[in-house]
């Protein structure tokens, strides 16, 4: 069976533990900015190119500071992404606010940060005005396209999401804001996450330019930029392959070169806004074995659980796992690696082929440098661990602390018992 690489060695992180205990996530500076790079470089061609990090999937602000190095953007949802986006210096239209379900308040600091507003509904452009008094010069719409694009599971149907336009309010929302002094324009989707096939990000740049055609003959608005989302898959298995991204680019400057000629919209700017495919396959949940269990399925305990990574639980997602100084060893037993909770999906792999474990093992669970630490939580009074760069230069730094139980009982004020 295939094999991942690490960015790491044992020995490098047997150090690190003694300084830093499992369980911990880790990511790998090099691999981000290698990454980065690319993504930048592919898309080069066109000239208003930009990569807006989908901060939820991890939002911690020395990776956002890295990403911001190598020219990114943020796209935010919420009011304290925005502020994690602010403290990293990265503001005004930099930032790609695409929320759904908005409140006024957090409107209100896009607006002030001069991020570009994203609406996911008809009826925010009246909220906005009615709450902040005005609309901001430029805005974007996110559309939906129903039946008309096949989801996947994590997203499920365009249909059944709750999200954005349908077709006809994007024509009626682009005339209402132009009637009410809006001066530029984008249009957005999302429509896919953790996708593989590459053909599929042309396709949603196809759909959106069509749209931004239509909607200039018969709106008279000229758009600034797309932006298609985020949504490119990672390998999470060790059989499958990454997205060919100089494909993808390729394609999407044929469609652009192709259909955008003669419209007055040759300089249209693409944004996307990854997550996944950004930090994902550089970030480690580093853990440790500390029980081994034989009833009817033969168990490994280790001092992680769901709460540190909880798409297996989730989502019954796959996770490569390597145990540290076994990587050649023959996977001979079949296993459950799980984690503390009393939860029974508390568990990172299932059935799982790998090679003879023993207690004090250190296993490292792949791909968790995305909606990884991001998604974690404190059911069952656990605490959230830390989080460490591996720097290019081979040494670690702490980029934020693990929780301890006075940060898990900071909301609680004992003294009325
Ligand atoms: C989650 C999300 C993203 C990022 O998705 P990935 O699958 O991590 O690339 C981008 N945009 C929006 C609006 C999202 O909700």
């Amino acid at each position: 069976m295939a094999k991942k690489n690490l960015p790491f060695t044992k020995s490098q992180i047997e150090k690190i533990v003694e300084k830093y205990p499992t369980p911990f996530h880790i990511y790998d500076e090099k691999g981000i900015r290698d990454n980065a790079r690319n993504l930048v470089k592919a898309f080069s061609w066109n000239k208003g190119f930009k990569e807006y990090f989908a901060v939820k999937a991890c939002p911690n602000p020395y990776i956002m500071k890295i990403l911001k190095e190598e020219g990114f953007g943020s796209d935010c949802s919420s009011l304290p992404e925005l502020i994690l986006s602010e403290k990293v210096g990265i503001i005004g239209e930099n930032i790609m606010f695409t929320s759904n379900e908005t409140p006024a308040y957090e409107y209100k600091k896009a607006m002030e940060l001069g991020a570009i507003i994203n609406l996911d509904d008809i009826t925010h452009i009246q909220y906005i005005e009615d709450n902040l008094g005005k609309l901001p010069d430029l805005l974007s719409f996110r559309y939906n396209p129903g039946p008309l694009r096949e989801g996947n599971t994590i997203i499920g149907k365009p249909e059944e999401a709750k999200y954005g336009f349908t077709k006809e309010q994007l024509f009626e929302g682009y005339k209402i804001i132009k009637e009410k002094g809006v001066k530029r324009f984008g249009l957005h989707t999302m429509v896919a996450s953790n996708e593989l096939n590459p053909d599929y990000f042309i396709e949603t740049v196809r759909m959106l330019l069509e749209l931004v055609l239509e909607i200039n003959r018969e709106v008279g608005i000229k758009f600034e930029f797309i932006n298609m989302g985020g949504g490119i898959g990672i390998p999470y298995r060790p059989e499958q392959k990454s997205v060919d991204i100089i494909y993808v680019s390729n394609g999407i400057k044929n469609l652009f070169e192709t259909m955008l000629k003669g419209s007055g919209m040759e300089d249209l700017k693409l944004f996307m806004e990854n997550g996944r495919m950004i930090t994902g396959p550089f970030g480690y949940l580093v853990t440790r074995a500390i029980h081994k269990k034989n009833i009817y399925k033969k168990y490994i305990g280790v001092d992680a659980c769901m709460a540190n990574l909880m798409r297996p639980g989730m989502y019954g997602a796959y996770h490569h796992i390597t145990v540290l100084g076994k990587e050649d060893a023959e996977k001979n037993m079949v296993y459950d690696v799980v984690g503390s909770l009393c939860e029974n999906n508390d568990k990172f792999a299932i059935d799982r082929q790998l090679p003879q474990i023993d207690i004090g093992d250190i296993i490292v669970i792949h791909e968790a440098g995305a909606h990884g630490y991001a998604m974690g939580f404190n059911y069952n009074g656990k605490l959230r661990s830390a989080e460490l760069l591996l720097k290019e230069d081979g040494s670690v730094e702490m980029i934020r602390r693990a929780e301890t139980i006075e940060d898990y009982f900071a909301t609680l004020d004992f003294s009325r018992l």
